[in-house]
């Protein structure tokens, strides 16, 4: 059966090396005699895979001993108000507007403590990094960002420093680019973009923010409370987390975060390279702010758009249709999707443009 390139922002493309993996255990996992998703999570055999997992997200990201790694539910999104109900003990938090989701986390927040949206840039319909300097409350609990802005294709190429905890929903682009683990308190990330299969949230959060839960915080929520339990204060979402597991062995044969980053650039750089020189197409996000991970552009025209879009999908390119909220067309190339496919997409540019 023949795979397309699969530009889709997720749930997106898994490394081919991983799906046989799942597709060799769908039987029986090693000498199990079951697959992973019949197993227990109390079981011997369930908890080696899930301390596999997290030690190699430690290692990827080299997260230091005081932070706690956590797999938790409901995506992203549902970490949009536990965050809140975690960290919110003055009663105030600071958040940066750069995208749609980076405005739902402000919303969601909002219902449980006094939100300050300290910069933003959602009149320009998020087109770059809004600027925070001089603008942060000493007094806040912490401050939300996104580092990458998966509708609209920034993200941040400086970290805001301020007094507050940063917390990063960074969902389109953990382990896509080297982070410093260290300048964060909490860093949370829906898996379906680089991690593995959706549905899972990914936490790392430092050990000395856990435990100011407030009293209506729902237990799966409570951070502490999951961190003292393993993650499994109920049934965790067994299968994503070896799969994703899975992703990071993976990625730790491509040389690791350092080493995927080189070759995420690579491709970014090719795709933008074709943008900057063509007639036709043109990259829509503030060129300082460029996402390596979602490459957003335009023809200025919907029915060339659309049209670009059918004719790479008939070339098994697909998925390529930008968000409704920028129009256009959307690539995104998380460490899944090989140079191969970047290359492809490139030529099916240039084939558009040289015959449209
Ligand atoms: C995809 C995405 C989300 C939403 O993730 P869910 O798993 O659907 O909750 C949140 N934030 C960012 C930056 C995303 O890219």
């Amino acid at each position: 059966m023949d795979r397309v390139y699969n530009f889709s922002p997720g749930p997106s493309m898994l490394p081919l090396p991983v799906l046989e993996k799942v597709q060799a255990s769908a039987l029986a996992y090693e000498s199990t005699g079951m697959n992973v998703m019949e197993m227990s999570h109390r079981s011997p055999m369930y908890q080696a895979i899930i301390d596999d997992t997290s030690s190699r997200l430690r290692d990827l990201m080299h997260i230091p001993e005081n932070y706690a790694v956590l797999f938790l539910h409901g995506g992203a999104t549902m970490q949009f108000a536990s965050v809140p109900m975690n960290l919110g003990v003055k009663g105030q938090a600071d958040y940066i507007d750069s995208g749609n989701f980076a405005h739902g986390a402000a919303g969601e927040a909002a219902k449980y403590l006094k939100v300050n949206v300290v910069a933003s840039s959602r009149d320009d319909n998020y087109t770059y990094i809004p600027d925070w300097e001089g603008k942060l409350n000493a007094d806040a609990d912490y401050l939300h960002i996104t580092t990458n802005n998966t509708i609209y294709g920034t993200h941040y190429v400086k970290l805001p420093e301020g007094n507050a905890p940063l917390v990063a929903d960074m969902s389109s682009n953990i382990l896509g680019e080297v982070y410093d683990v260290n300048k964060f308190g909490v860093i949370y990330a829906g898996a379906q973009k680089n991690i593995g299969p959706a549905g899972l949230c990914v936490m790392i959060v430092r050990k000395d923010l856990l435990g100011n839960a407030s009293p209506i915080c729902p237990k799966v929520l409570n951070w502490a409370t999951q961190a003292d339990n393993g993650s499994m204060l109920n049934t965790p979402n067994t299968f994503a987390i070896y799969v994703a597991g899975l992703c990071m062995a993976w990625l730790q044969e491509q040389g690791g975060v350092e080493g995927i980053e080189k070759v995420n650039r690579e491709k970014a750089a090719m795709l933008y390279d074709f943008l900057d020189n063509s007639n036709l197409f043109k990259a829509t996000a503030q060129k300082e702010f460029r996402s390596i991970m979602n490459v957003t552009f335009i023809t200025g025209d919907k029915d060339k758009d659309a049209a670009f879009v059918k004719f790479a999908a008939s070339k098994g390119l697909v998925n390529l249709k930008g968000h409704r909220s920028v129009g256009g067309m959307r690539a995104s190339i998380y460490n899944a999707m090989p140079i191969e496919g970047v290359k492809a997409l490139v030529n099916t540019l240039k084939e558009f443009e040289l015959n449209g």
